[in-house]
């Protein structure tokens, strides 16, 4: 941590009518004997003249607004020529110390952003200012050395489907440290390969699983830059497939029987969450709904069972056991004569290996790790932090599953 060394306090000055101060100034002096150090290359240089005193923003002492205030010295620096010296609270010329900096964006976490501006009497765009300084030195500063895991994903943000709306997100899934590596706008090959190349030369070339959906661009991309690793398909997008394809079963035939004034098309109501569960966890009055239904001979019965059914193949301990289950199973799914069913089966056939990699690297990869992120993901964006901007809420992502580094600090708060 760098100290604050080569200064000191002189006072502390309280502003504004007696017993209510409106702010605090803390006046510091360079410490008598320690040279000031040049900006540019930290060295100690002698003095040259002092620059009118300015303030930066401290962090508040019992709620009142706090400042530093220093008047800076030019030094002569032998390599340098006449340049201001180092300040080692604060960077570049913001009025903002580094400490109060670190101390918005720490809190920028728990609150939004637009509460954090509040609680502590600043603005919205002093907090972004923060956040972006503080996840800028981490991004720096972060090792990436280490990722021999990683999914890929396609989030869905804001409203609509074009194709602005898609995020491309990288995440590191090893066991010991999950955490977002990168995101980026748009889910084509191009912004899969940019979010590869911003994590370094070498990066792709060094991973050992990678774990995606079955979205084209990105097998592709895998495909040509990451040939070495064992390319999985996750377990949590397959069975989210199979649950929309019930799904699409069930809306089709449910609006069929209600346009025939059908009474079957009671057993459908108010089932669309409890196909989408597990049947281990259906319990109570769904549960009995749920048996009324499957003993009909309605397609959305059969169509669950089918989607039921699949869990088994996890069950699998071996790659050859697995894939006959997967080949018996889409046998059935295609001769269902339910559309939906077949789709899936026709995609699970076509992307065969890259499942059954799952059985290969058993043990090595958290099935819920991507989906967990996921999660989390959802909770930031649409936690009301007031984002103004994409750029913004790129930027609270990573800070809060970046799990970055922090800069150093003259002073640390909470
Ligand atoms: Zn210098």
């Amino acid at each position: 941590m760098q100290r604050f060394v080569g200064f000191v306090y002189r006072d502390v000055r309280l502003l504004g009518p007696a017993g209510r101060p409106e702010s605090i100034e803390i006046a510091i002096e360079p410490h008598n004997g320690i040279r000031g150090r040049c900006s540019r290359c930290r060295r100690p240089a002698p003095g040259y003249d002092r620059l009118p005193p300015r303030r930066w923003l401290f962090v508040p002492l019992w709620g009142i607004p706090t400042w530093f205030c220093y008047a800076p010295r030019r030094l002569e620096c032998a390599e340098h020529g006449v340049v201001v010296e180092y300040i080692p609270w604060s960077q570049g010329k913001r009025p903002i110390t580094c400490a109060m900096m670190g101390f918005l964006a720490r809190w920028a976490r728990r609150l939004s952003w637009r509460e954090t501006a509040r609680t502590f009497q600043t603005s919205w765009e002093m907090v972004y200012r923060s956040v972006e300084w503080f996840v800028r030195c981490g991004l720096a500063l972060r090792q990436l050395d280490g990722v021999a895991s990683i999914g890929v994903d396609e989030i869905h943000w804001g409203h609509g489907l074009r194709a602005d709306n898609f995020l491309t997100v990288i995440y590191q899934i090893d066991a010991g440290c999950r955490r977002l590596l990168w995101v980026g706008r748009r889910r084509s090959q191009a912004t899969l390969r940019r979010g590869l190349k911003a994590l370094g030369p070498g990066f792709a070339k060094r991973l050992r699983f990678v774990c995606t959906d079955m979205w084209k661009p990105y097998l592709q991309v895998i495909a040509a830059q990451a040939g070495q690793a064992l390319h999985v398909l996750d377990r949590f997008h397959i069975v989210s497939h199979l649950n929309q394809a019930v799904d699409q079963v069930r809306r089709a035939e449910s609006a069929r029987l209600r346009a025939n004034h059908s009474e079957a098309a009671q057993r459908l109501k108010h089932m669309r969450w409890p196909l989408l569960r597990r049947g281990s966890r259906v319990r109570g009055r769904a549960r009995q709904k749920l048996n009324a239904l499957l003993a009909s001979k309605l397609a959305t019965a059969r169509a669950w069972e089918l989607k039921e059914s699949f869990s088994h193949f996890w069950r699998y301990k071996t790659v050859i056991w697995a894939g006959a289950f997967l080949d018996y199973w889409c046998f059935r799914a295609v001769r269902s004569r339910l559309e939906p069913m077949q789709k899936v089966a026709r995609m699970l056939r076509a992307h065969e290996p890259l499942i059954l990699n799952w059985f290969r690297a058993k043990g090595e990869l958290s099935s819920g790790a991507v989906e967990g992120l996921n999660n989390k993901i959802r909770v930031v964006t649409r936690r009301s932090y007031g984002f103004r901007t994409y750029k913004a809420m790129e930027i609270a992502l990573y800070h809060n599953l970046g799990r970055l580094p922090e800069p150093e600090s003259t002073h640390k708060f909470c």
